[in-house]
């Protein structure tokens, strides 16, 4: 039987060290600087240019290793995970950076020993072709097991891009396949492994989390809150808009809005830039958030009525899940109206056109301290 989720909210919010403060008519929020636990860096110069877009508003990333050559090997994902912190550390000394070790079919449970004793703590399973370079991705599920055994054993975390990649699926449907076909297989056979749906976009999927163990949560985007599949085809198609898994029907977005104050779904922006030619030409799946994150989940909050939560969803609630301790820094955003910028260099000579660009967000960063 399904669950009422409206009256599940109330007794999931925590977090109360968040002030909001509103002195002559100006409002102001300050929080603990935030936890984004799914971000896209890309890689070689784009590094350089993407990485501190989020250091600018977050203490800590994940970075998720779906480069052009996958990050299978632990030496790779290491070297990775050093470049990455280096180019966020040149804005924020204190910013870290999180990489998981990406599943294939060839990872065995002796790999994974070694990635969890070389201090990794987290894999990706990306089912091969389901998004941005998951050519190597898993072939079939089953597979894993036995690496999956390892991880639960070591209590690592499994992050998950929930989605079949079946040509007979309805692209709408994916998620929800995924899950029933798949993840309720994954959690049952392992029953304490910790697992991340990210980027959750559908009420199958806020469902299942929420009827699940405290062992399994998942990561919200802003455009799936903010969003749904009508925005993709309004005023024309929107390549902006477009992104793995797909902004789905208005029911959903309306369950994964109201996920949001529940205490196993936090902050992930899935910020995933491409270049605005390749978007344009290429039909390129992802949306650019990285620059406006913030700004853009306050908005969304506001909207929602749910402004008081927006610190613990951001900074508390993923730190928690992965066992780390909140961030001590803290970050401010004002009330004021800004407009997202047309586009953002995201390589030295690769522009990329930021989620919403064009339009008016309620909230400006102000910075960290
Ligand atoms: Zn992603």
């Amino acid at each position: 039987m399904q669950k009422n989720i409206v009256s599940l909210k109330i007794e999931e919010i925590k977090g109360d060290s968040m002030d909001i403060i509103e002195k002559d008519g100006h409002m102001t929020l300050r929080m603990k600087s935030g936890f984004d636990a799914h971000a896209h860096f890309r890689e070689l110069d784009q590094l350089f240019f993407t990485v501190p877009y989020s250091a600018r508003q977050f203490a800590c990333a994940v970075a998720m290793p779906n480069t052009f050559e996958p990050l299978t090997c632990v030496r790779v994902v290491i070297l990775y995970q050093r470049s990455a912190e280096k180019y966020g550390q040149e804005n924020d000394q204190s910013f870290r950076v999180i990489v998981p070790i990406y599943l294939t079919d060839e990872i065995t449970p002796m790999i994974m020993r070694t990635a969890h004793a070389a201090g990794i703590c987290v894999a990706k399973l990306y089912p091969m072709g389901a998004t941005t370079q998951s050519h190597k991705g898993v072939t079939a599920i089953e597979k894993l097991f036995p690496v999956l055994s390892v991880m639960q054993d070591l209590d690592m975390i499994l992050s998950v891009h929930c989605e079949v990649t079946d040509a007979n699926v309805d692209f709408f449907d994916r998620e929800r396949v995924f899950i029933h076909r798949h993840l309720s297989v994954i959690a049952q056979k392992f029953p304490s492994l910790r697992i991340i749906i990210e980027h959750v976009s559908t009420k199958d999927a806020v469902q299942f989390v929420m009827d699940a163990s405290d062992r399994i949560a998942a990561t919200i985007t802003p455009q799936h809150i903010m969003l749904n599949r009508n925005h993709l085809f309004m005023g024309g198609l929107q390549p902006h808009n477009f992104c793995f898994p797909i902004i789905n029907s208005a029911e959903d977005q309306m369950m994964v809005s109201r996920a949001i104050f529940h205490r196993r779904f936090f902050l992930g922006t899935d910020s995933a830039p491409h270049g605005k030619y390749q978007k344009y030409y290429d039909g390129k799946g992802g949306c650019f958030t990285s620059p406006y994150a913030l700004e853009l989940y306050a908005h969304a909050f506001e909207k929602l009525g749910a402004l008081e939560i927006l610190e613990d969803f951001s900074a508390i609630r993923g730190p928690d899940f992965y066992g780390f301790a909140p961030s001590e820094n803290m970050v401010q955003l004002t009330r004021a109206e800004g407009i997202i910028a047309q586009e953002r260099a995201i390589g030295a000579h690769t522009m990329a056109v930021p989620f919403l660009s064009g339009h008016m967000l309620n909230w400006r960063y102000d910075a960290a301290s």
